[in-house]
């Protein structure tokens, strides 16, 4: 389970990028966090790998708080797909999956290149599983199309068995067919794995149809929180243009979580 708890960030230029964000994700829930640019998608999910330290509040992965302390253990447990894939161009596809399991080896080791066979194997059953060929393999990632690209992302993040996906807008660059495939990939992946994701979106029908529940954000608060079915077209609109939510956003100012879910 992931649990944020009050959490709190303001970015030293002054700017609010969370507000008071309490929220509980159950295991093995592929929850879509929604919301206009800027809403703060990209801050919560970077809170839950370190990637952004809060100014307040707490994240907790299964009841350990990510702190100094847990963070390297923690690390281990969560895997993250980006926008723009983050594969080193100029290497091949498959040292781009070994790169996965570099949180867990020496600095010595992952310097050296050398990985053991049950990861090799490891990284050739995971292209396997998101559709790549052993041709793919040698390949530079760079020469791969988004699409293939993504397929790699995923491969890499899987190489650990997380317990958390972290996908931010995982399918931003891809056209519609390929990101119906791509997030495809991602829930089965997760659900065999057993992982929660936390999957930012822009795509309301991939929202919807990917989505075990669906977390709205504006202005770096929860304004829906609810089940696909709840996120009603005027949901939608509440939360692009606002109206409604931004009305009674001083709920934020009290220390509970925010489950608002208006249908
Ligand atoms: P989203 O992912 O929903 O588009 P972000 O989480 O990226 O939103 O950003 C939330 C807010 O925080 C925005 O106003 C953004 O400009 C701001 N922000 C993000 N990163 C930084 C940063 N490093 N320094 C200052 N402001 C930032």
């Amino acid at each position: 389970m992931i649990q944020f708890d009050a959490i709190h960030k303001v970015w030293p230029d002054g700017t609010q990028a969370l507000c008071n964000v309490s929220l509980e994700i159950p295991r093995g829930q592929f929850c879509v966090v929604l919301g206009p640019s800027g809403a703060g998608k990209s801050t919560l999910l970077r809170a839950v790998n370190g990637l952004m330290r809060p100014s307040g509040g707490r994240v907790l992965i299964d009841d350990i708080e990510f702190n100094l302390g847990s963070e390297r253990q923690l690390r281990q447990r969560v895997a993250m797909i980006h926008q723009h894939f983050n594969l080193t161009n100029r290497m091949s596809v498959a040292a781009n999956v070994l790169a996965g399991v570099l949180p867990s080896v020496s600095t010595v080791r992952a310097l050296s290149g050398w990985f053991k066979p049950e990861q090799r194997h490891k990284a050739c059953q995971l292209l396997d599983r998101v559709g790549l060929t052993p041709t793919h393999l040698k390949r530079r990632a760079g020469d791969l199309s988004g699409g293939q690209q993504q397929r790699v992302g995923i491969a890499r993040a899987f190489m650990m068995d997380p317990e958390v996906v972290l996908a931010d807008e995982p399918v931003a660059s891809l056209d519609p067919k390929i990101s119906r495939d791509i997030l495809g990939l991602i829930r089965d992946a997760a659900r065999e794995q057993g992982a929660t994701v936390l999957c930012s979106l822009h795509q309301i029908d991939l929202a919807r149809e990917f989505g075990d529940r669906i977390v709205g954000m504006r202005n770096g608060r929860v304004v829906f929180d609810g089940s696909p079915a709840e996120f009603t077209d005027d949901c939608v609109r509440s939360l692009y243009e606002g109206a409604h939510w931004d009305d009674s956003a001083d709920d934020a100012e009290q220390n509970e979580p925010v489950q608002r879910s208006v249908a």
